[in-house]
């Protein structure tokens, strides 16, 4: 059965699907996913008023770029699609990307570290340098039921206000960013953290608190030694290696993917024309 029933519109927006897919394939690499639920975006720059996002009732991993659904922000999907999206997916995701034209993609998802965290009471706690990058960056969302009904929406955007990282209590994380990778990568150290969080306050054993100084020291460092773009092509680059098969290839955009096109000369838009046919 062939899931390809969208053709992508322009390259720009071929690369996102397959930027996209990418990053509902590196969630199962890593153990996030939940059979069918949770749901990442990413927002058209082309047509800001459309994003893609995942058809509801695929795993992650049967998840291709060319499956993906692109969907107007009134909820009506472009062109056919044989599988509809997720409800509660679409109404988080065009409630934040109708009031917060800042935001190009949202990533959340239902992980076991996720979901175990966003239950404890004192939430994210400064236990570990991973955990030092989100002080004072996050905000706490109360569960009110499956995020199906309009009602939330006020909420929702009332408790993100202009952050880029909330915790959904007793139902997970949520992040944000100015594109697929800020999103991913913050995703990628909170979960990390959260993994740390619970396998510590598993031990009970005491444990030391990072003082609120060096917290705000390791923000601000952050913004110098963080970047997202080698942390999402090593991602991609980790995740081809398992792709044997004939999967569908391209390349991650990044600062040093476009040094090294510069520097290789290569004409990145036929290469990646090229290599789409194949899908
Ligand atoms: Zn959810």
């Amino acid at each position: 059965m062939s899931l390809y029933k969208v053709s992508p519109s322009s390259a720009p927006e071929a690369k996102l699907r397959q930027e996209l897919s990418d990053a509902y394939h590196l969630c199962v690499k890593y153990g996030w996913d939940d059979l069918i639920y949770g749901h990442i975006s990413v927002r058209l720059p082309e047509e800001p008023d459309c994003y893609l996002i995942n058809p509801f009732g695929l795993l992650f991993n049967e998840i291709t770029p060319n499956s993906l659904l692109k969907v107007r922000v009134d909820g009506k999907i472009i062109g056919n699609n044989e599988f509809n999206y997720n409800p509660a997916g679409e109404n988080i995701h065009h409630t934040i990307y109708l009031s917060r034209p800042d935001v190009n993609s949202i990533v959340h998802f239902h992980s076991t570290n996720g979901v175990a965290l966003s239950s404890l009471k004192d939430g994210l706690l400064p236990l570990s340098q991973h955990a030092c990058h989100f002080y004072n960056q996050i905000a706490y969302h109360d569960y009110e039921g499956i995020a199906i009904e309009e009602t939330e929406q006020a909420t929702l955007l009332h408790d993100l206000g202009d952050k880029d990282i909330m915790i959904l209590r007793n139902h997970g994380f949520l992040t944000v960013g100015r594109n697929l990778q800020d999103a991913f990568c913050t995703m990628y150290t909170l979960e990390k953290t959260a993994a740390i969080q619970m396998k510590l306050l598993a031990t009970g054993k005491e444990f030391a608190m990072i003082p609120k100084e060096v917290c705000e020291k390791v923000v601000q460092q952050t913004t110098v030694i963080k970047n997202c773009d080698l942390e999402w092509n090593a991602m991609v680059r980790d995740l081809r290696k398992e792709q044997t098969e004939s999967a569908p290839i391209s390349l991650p955009a990044g600062r040093l993917l476009e040094l090294l096109e510069k520097y290789e000369n290569i004409d990145q838009e036929n290469l990646f024309a090229a290599q789409t046919i194949q899908h």
